[in-house]
């Protein structure tokens, strides 16, 4: 099961200073801040997936400055992400529209041939087609019709960009491999966009628009696939984020996904932060008293004492430090954190962050950031370390989706029949 992460320009400054909290004089973003795929020693997924619209800045889904998007149109992604530094040249690179970015507009903002432009021109290993996003589900409507004419349309207009195309994809002899994208309401509106991909050519297909889906959802219209699928066609999930399952779905042809979630999860989850093998622990929170929104909003509104959160926020940082060199007791830690969070309003999460304290994961943890950022990915504060836990939960979880499947198996490049 190849598993991409989408590329949201996230990178960590390796030399940033932990205890100063600054960033080196002599950075030179472009050129010292890394990838996930360069802090750890083995790849942490099988590829990158780009999002034009995060590119081009469509619908506010902008991530790159202009000169960014420059050097990328400049260099191709495999050098723009230091792809082929990699040891293990394996590392694949997959393009998209990002349909979400323009969902909302009738139509999708750009032809076949800007996308393909952007495929073609930064060297993608895979494209996918031109799509326009279905809201609603509705498994009832495949017996008592009630599908909705705005869905009918999407997919019609789905299935007509994936036959312009692929056409614009032959004529022009491109190298990459096209993905068509099946988009639907109901597990026979998903099988019917399969066959109709499948006819074109495609061999390749991304499922779209199962965001919102439950699991059993997602199996239901596996299974209604399965039943159309040719013996050489294989998926991919568009945006998983309910990745638990997601081997599971390998039986249905299923082959590969994205997903930001093991990234995410490390700064945006109440309390599942930290992966680790079979669970999870909760980040502990000592947020900056500068630089952190909520709390400098309480602090101008009077509701907070900034003095006292100065004192609070550099007791807990001690407390936490000294604890980690067995030089305080895990008792003095979690009283400090329990005083930071009080005077922020904070639910008490003292009996989460015994679990973490005790355990000390990070201790344990062998990845490329842990090893290097030691106590501090374990503190939920500011982007550094904040990202480095995302970087470390891709590592977890690339293990746990290995030792789910065992090594990944090599498969033959299906490519549509010309
Ligand atoms: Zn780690």
């Amino acid at each position: 099961m190849d598993f991409y992460f989408p590329d949201s320009q996230d990178q960590i400054e390796p030399t940033y200073d932990f205890i100063a909290e600054e960033r080196s004089p002599f950075r030179v973003r472009q050129r010292d801040d890394r990838y996930a795929h360069e802090i750890h020693k083995k790849p942490v997924y099988s590829g990158i997936l780009v999002s034009k619209s995060i590119v081009d800045g469509i619908g506010g889904a902008g991530r790159y400055t202009a000169a960014q998007r420059n050097r990328l149109y400049r260099l191709g992604v495999r050098e723009f992400f230091r792809l082929r530094d990699r040891r293990d040249p394996s590392l694949k690179s997959m393009g998209d529209c990002g349909a979400f970015s323009y969902a909302a507009q009738p139509a999708p903002p750009f032809t076949p041939d800007d996308v393909i432009d952007f495929y073609e021109g930064c060297g993608f290993d895979q494209g996918i087609a031109i799509d326009h996003v279905i809201f609603g589900y509705r498994a009832d409507a495949d017996t008592d019709g009630g599908a909705e004419e705005a869905w009918i349309e999407r997919q019609a207009l789905n299935v007509k960009l994936a036959e312009a195309f692929l056409e614009r994809w032959r004529s022009r002899g491109c190298q990459f491999e096209p993905v068509g994208v099946a988009h639907g309401w109901s597990p026979r509106s998903y099988s019917d966009s399969v066959a109709r991909l499948q006819d074109l050519g495609y061999r390749r297909i991304a499922l779209g628009g199962m965001v919102p889906l439950k699991t059993l959802q997602i199996i239901e219209c596996l299974e209604a696939i399965d039943e159309v699928r040719d013996v050489d066609t294989s998926f991919h999930l568009l945006g998983v984020t309910r990745t638990e399952n997601v081997t599971s779905f390998a039986s249905y042809g299923v082959a590969s996904f994205d997903s930001t979630s093991p990234f995410r999860q490390a700064f945006k989850d109440d309390k599942d932060n930290y992966y680790w093998k079979g669970r999870t622990y909760t980040a502990l929170r000592i947020p900056q008293v500068e630089g952190n929104v909520k709390l400098s909003a309480r602090i101008r509104a009077g509701q907070i004492n900034q003095g006292e959160a100065h004192r609070l926020e550099q007791r807990a940082l001690r407390a936490v430090r000294a604890y980690d060199q067995d030089q305080a007791s895990i008792i003095s830690a979690l009283s400090a954190l329990r005083a930071y969070d009080e005077l922020q309003g904070r639910k008490d999460l003292t009996e989460r962050y015994r679990e973490t304290l005790e355990d000390r994961p990070w201790k344990r943890c062998r990845c490329g950031v842990c090893t290097s950022a030691g106590v501090e990915v374990i503190l939920f504060r500011g982007t550094e370390r904040n990202k480095r836990r995302g970087f470390h939960n891709l590592f977890v979880f690339n293990q746990r989706l290995q030792g789910h499947l065992g090594p990944p198996r090599r498969r033959a490049t299906p490519v549509a029949s010309a």
